[in-house]
């Protein structure tokens, strides 16, 4: 057993915690730590298996008198995000990580810590481990790959697993319940177009709308902010009714799960509207600057005068592509029923691009309701479908719904309340966690996530609070003892 951490408490939580730190875990570089847990579970004599994707999964019996409990599958991811400053020299495929204590932290030298969620492995095997816990029967779930993928979530299969309750360890704030995710789904729709020669008499123009502040399309839809997709079109749906703008490409936004922040389109204007153009594009930007007043603080239309291009996008597409953006959904569809300030449904008109002869959009849909995300679904086709385009939806993975009547809920509110004096914090997440996917392949769990306090995590910056690691341990001691029956 490694010592650094040997101090503190609880001691078998966080001896497991410094041997998970000393095996390479990167993502998809599971193995290592794979095979550490399966051998230690091996030799603690319980019963362990791997399933097909690399999850490890491994079965405690009830403690005496506890076996009419309703079983509890408690999860953790195993894999960590390998993150280092650069003055750091280190090969998360080889090396250790080295944690340390500053005060009321423990840290990494240079690198993420792993705490996420190195933390829930390590609680998990220590209960597993326990002589002197009271609980009713126990499966374990170590999954790989939550952070690039959730190749070890989405590969599960079921019938695994006997349990009713799933505890999922990777929530980054005691005291917090999380209870609620969002699903996903991505939509690609295409365009097919040809191209014409550009008409004599016009003047090309690149318009740029910049200065966006974007942000994460699920945690911050509700903020709000402008989308640059949506902004540029406006003008572009504009000057092409009014001023007779031909549309040769057009590119903006970069990643699905991203709010866009810049989008750019190369136009042609007949020499005679130019003037009444330029005029427009001044008088809209000041028109966006007051419609984001307090949320948007940079946000810049521009006009740069360029080469005329030789060829431009036919008319017919131009006026398909302009009308299906504008009519396209974006932002937060719905808040809500069961949690004040969650979004429930939200869609992000992510990426617009034109390339040979095609033009892609794509928007990222999630919710925490799956029937509210297909109806987006629709919603968008019939768009696409008026606008003579294609559109293709993959990438599906469900949400989890927060049930608010949940017994497991009911029952750790009242044990938090009782072992802390204050109520716990019920939260929710406009983004997908792993719960969303295990709580789609078993749809009878009741789920429920929770954690120690982690700070900056998937930085070198990762760090974990010891005296929350205490209580959360309490916490979930406490929460097995007073399972709810069968
Ligand atoms: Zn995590």
């Amino acid at each position: 057993m490694g010592n650094i951490l040997g101090s503190l408490q609880p001691a078998a939580l966080w001896n497991h915690f410094e041997e998970i730190c000393k095996i390479p875990h990167p993502s998809k570089h599971e193995e290592k730590i794979r095979e550490y847990i399966v051998n230690w579970a091996k030799k603690t004599n319980l019963e362990t298996k791997v399933d097909e994707v690399g999850n490890v999964i491994i079965r405690k019996p009830a403690t005496k008198g506890m076996e009419n409990r309703k079983g509890i599958i408690l999860q953790g991811h195993i894999d960590m995000v390998p993150q280092k400053n650069s003055d750091v020299a280190h090969d998360f495929e080889k090396d250790p990580i080295t944690p340390w204590i500053d005060g009321e932290w423990v840290k990494a030298k240079g690198t993420t810590l792993g705490a996420d969620n190195g933390m829930g492995a390590a609680a998990i095997m220590a209960v597993l481990e326990a002589k002197d816990l009271v609980h009713g029967q126990i499966e374990a779930l170590f999954t790989v790959d939550e952070e690039t993928g959730m190749t070890g979530a989405f590969g599960l299969k079921p019938g695994l697993f006997t349990g009713e309750i799933l505890m999922n360890l990777d929530t980054e704030e005691e005291g917090d319940l999380c209870v609620g995710c969002a699903g996903g789904t991505n939509a690609n729709m295409k365009f097919k177009y040809t191209e014409e020669a550009t008409p004599a008499g016009m003047e090309a123009f690149k318009v740029n709308v910049t200065g966006l502040k974007g942000g994460h399309s699920g945690v911050d839809i509700s903020l709000e902010r402008a989308n640059s997709n949506k902004i540029l079109n406006r003008v572009l749906w504009f000057a092409h009714k009014n001023f007779g703008l031909r549309l040769s490409s057009i590119e903006g936004g970069t990643l699905r799960n991203a709010i866009p922040r810049e989008s750019f389109a190369v136009v042609i204007i007949p020499k005679d509207k130019v003037a009444a153009f330029k005029k427009y594009v001044q008088e809209f930007q000041a028109v966006v600057i007051n419609e984001y007043k307090g949320v948007e603080t940079d946000l810049k239309i521009s006009l740069e005068i360029v080469a005329a291009p030789a060829k431009v996008i036919d008319q017919k597409t131009t006026f398909s592509l302009l009308n299906a953006i504008y009519a396209t959904p974006n932002g937060v569809i719905r808040d809500s029923q069961d949690m004040k300030g969650l979004v429930e449904t939200s869609t992000n008109l992510a990426i617009v691009k034109s390339e040979k002869g095609e033009i892609i959009v794509q928007c990222l849909l999630r919710s925490s309701v799956d029937s509210a995300k297909e109806d987006l679904e629709k919603m968008i086709e019939s768009v696409y479908n008026l606008a003579g385009a294609e559109s293709i939806f993959d990438g599906q993975y469900p949400g989890w719904k927060p049930n608010m009547d949940s017994a497991i809920l009911k029952e750790m509110i009242a044990a938090y309340e009782k072992q802390f004096g204050v109520k716990p914090h019920i939260s929710a997440i406009h983004a997908g966690l792993e719960c969303g996917l295990l709580g789609g392949v078993y749809k009878n769990w009741d789920m429920i996530s929770f954690g120690p306090t982690i700070c900056f995590p998937h930085s070198p910056d990762e760090k974990v609070n010891i005296a929350s690691v205490k209580k959360f341990w309490d916490f979930l001691v406490e929460t097995l003892k007073n399972a709810p029956k069968k």
